[in-house]
This record gives C-alpha cells, sequence and structure tokens, in this order.
C-alpha cells in the first residue's frame, strides 16, 4: 500500500517510514513533495482530527487513483492554560515563530505555576483517506508534566520542557528510539498498525 504523507516534511515521512518497517507493515509512506508538494491548507477548524482531516483531503485530490491520503496534526496541551497552546503549538508565540521562541515563551508563561499544577500531554491524531475516500481516524496521546527550565538538546519543539511520566527525562533528554516508542506520534500510528493488521 502506498501512503502519501500530506506533509513537505521529508523527515515526517522517513519517520511514519520507520514506524511501519518497524511494525513489517507492508507500506511505502511517500511525501507529498515526491507527486508536486502539499497543496495549502489553512489549519483553522480548532481541532488536531479536523485540521488532519483538512491536510488529508486537500492531498487525496491530487493523488494517482488507488492512493491513501495521510494527514496528521499534533501538539501539546497545558492543565493550566486549559489545553493551550494545542492546534495553535506551532504559533504560540507569533505566526511565524520558531520552535525555541515557542518554547521560551511557555517557559515564561509558566514560570511561577507550582509544581503540582504541571501536567500536560502531547496529542497527535492521524487521519487516512482511503482510495474510495473512506476516513480512518487514531489518536495517540502521551501524559507528562512540564519543567521549569529546558533540558536536553534531542527532539525538537517543546521537548526539552516536556517529562512523560514515568519518566524523570525530558524528550528531548531521552534517546530517540524511546522516546518514539512512547511518544503522541507512536501510540497514533500503533493504533492505525492494529487497525491495518486487522484489515488485512
Ligand atoms: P505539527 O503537527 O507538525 O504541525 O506540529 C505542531 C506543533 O506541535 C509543533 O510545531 C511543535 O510545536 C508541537 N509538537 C508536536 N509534536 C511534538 C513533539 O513530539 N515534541 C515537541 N513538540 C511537538
Amino acid at each position: 500500500m502506498k501512503f502519501y504523507l500530506a506533509s513537505g516534511n521529508a523527515h515526517k515521512a522517513r519517520e511514519f517510514q520507520a514506524m511501519a518497517d518497524a511494525g513489517a507493515l507492508p507500506v511505502e509512506v511517500i511525501s507529498a513533495v515526491a507527486i508536486g508538494g502539499m497543496p495549502p491548507v489553512a489549519e483553522d477548524t480548532g481541532t488536531f482530527a479536523g485540521n488532519a482531516r483538512k491536510k488529508a483531503r486537500a492531498l487525496k485530490e491530487r493523488l494517482p487513483a488507488g492512493g491513501w491520503a495521510l494527514a496528521d496534526d499534533s501538539g501539546l496541551c497545558v492543565d493550566v492554560l486549559n489545553g493551550a497552546p494545542g492546534v495553535e503549538s506551532a504559533y504560540f508565540a507569533g505566526p511565524r515563530a520558531s520552535g525555541a521562541e515557542n518554547l521560551a515563551k511557555l517557559v515564561d508563561v509558566l514560570r511561577d505555576v507550582p509544581e503540582d499544577r504541571r501536567a500536560a500531554h502531547f496529542v497527535c491524531v492521524l487521519v487516512l483517506v482511503g482510495p474510495g475516500g473512506e476516513e480512518h481516524v487514531f489518536e495517540g496521546r502521551c501524559d507528562g508534566k512540564l519543567r521549569r527550565e529546558p533540558a536536553g538538546s534531542g527532539g525538537f519543539g517543546y521537548d526539552p520542557i516536556f517529562v512523560p511520566d514515568g519518566h524523570t527525562q525530558s524528550f528531548a533528554e531521552l534517546d530517540a528510539a524511546e522516546k518514539n516508542r512512547i511518544s503522541h506520534r507512536a501510540l497514533a500510528w500503533a493504533r492505525l498498525a492494529d487497525w491495518l493488521r486487522v484489515r488485512e
């Protein structure tokens, strides 16, 4: 099966391919770049599932017959901020903010929040649109706590302050294999993989 990924990010396609290979799934993950790029999509639905669905549907229109469109949307939801930045995670510090700027803003906003009120979770929603337009939605969630100061140099985005439950190190300190075992993206993918195995 060919999954066309609704993202211009080649790293993401490789990450999902690695997950497919690790589970011995007969799936080839192809970046939208290989078929002329991702059509512009406003991520304005207010939900992870809505945004992922919009991206998957936009790409599906461009696919050769029989192709599957896969899209993901993810972000960090902070309890004390009523779930923010959530779907706005990539733009928390402004429309063109870098990952480092978003992280710095969150550290600052949470400076005076006490230890027992620093719970947060990452969410990833995957939407897969099949050849006939049928839609499948898979969600993964990873719970944790936010550190006061960033720690570690791995990963990206909010990783340096996110300590997953059951661990003492941040996502940026854990090795990539461990993050890829427990992350919201890995859990969403595991659900998709389970569905695919049952379907075959
Ligand atoms: P997108 O789903 O690739 O658009 O990611 C949205 C934003 O959520 C990213 O720009 C990051 O700010 C944040 N994010 C999503 N997943 C992670 C993660 O695994 N680590 C750190 N930040 C993440």
